[in-house]
């Protein structure tokens, strides 16, 4: 037996599993809350694909102080590439000026939802702006974006599971699983 599953009719393969996502995680957790902690912290969390992410790290942060608020960017329009556009779908309502803001992503891809969500969020005179993603890909990059705290780097796979999404499935998985190449 593989563990292989099959969604779309495409074929993923465990690539990383909750034991090592939690201690990832974890570490994560720890550096930001040695840069946050004292600071009453704005976390912003992208949404879909970060939710199970936002919920367990955050959890692990452990900064009652905290403030936790929900935003909708799309770069995908279903599959398995990027389009290139990016566009936001549900906006902030906290006021941001002055506070020092965490933003929390699933996937760090060619970079461009990233970008343009730091340029966003930095227009509206935050004291800081950190990005924490659970995955990045650096050699996907267009834009040179480089997180602050990332749990995995990983090659250029698609990637399923703890969150994230094929056509909008596939989220409920506990275990992190790749594309077969
Ligand atoms: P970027 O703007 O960096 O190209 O892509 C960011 C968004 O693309 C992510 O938030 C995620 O929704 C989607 N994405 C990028 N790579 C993957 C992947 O491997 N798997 C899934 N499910 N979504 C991805």
């Amino acid at each position: 037996m593989d563990n292989s599953i099959v969604l779309n009719g495409m074929r993923f393969f465990p690539y990383l599993r909750k034991e090592q996502i939690d201690r990832e995680v974890e570490r994560v957790a720890r550096e930001i809350r040695l840069d946050v902690e004292g600071k009453n912290p704005l976390f912003i969390v992208v949404l879909t694909g970060a939710f199970m992410f936002a919920a367990d790290l955050l959890r692990q942060v452990g900064i009652n102080e905290s403030q936790i608020e929900f935003v909708r960017y799309s770069s995908y329009e279903g599959g398995t590439s990027t389009t290139g556009k990016v566009k936001q779908l549900m906006g902030l309502r906290e006021d941001v000026k002055g506070r020092d803001l965490v933003i929390i992503e699933d996937i760090v891809d060619t970079g461009l939802t990233a970008e343009k969500m730091v340029a966003d969020l930095k227009s509206k005179e935050p004291a800081s702006v950190k990005f924490a993603t659970l995955l990045y890909k650096p050699e996907s990059s267009r834009t040179g974006f480089r997180p602050d705290y990332a749990a995995f780097v990983i090659p250029p796979k698609f990637i399923l599971g703890y969150g994230l999404d094929l056509d909008g499935k596939g989220r409920n998985l506990a275990d992190i699983y790749a594309c077969e190449d």
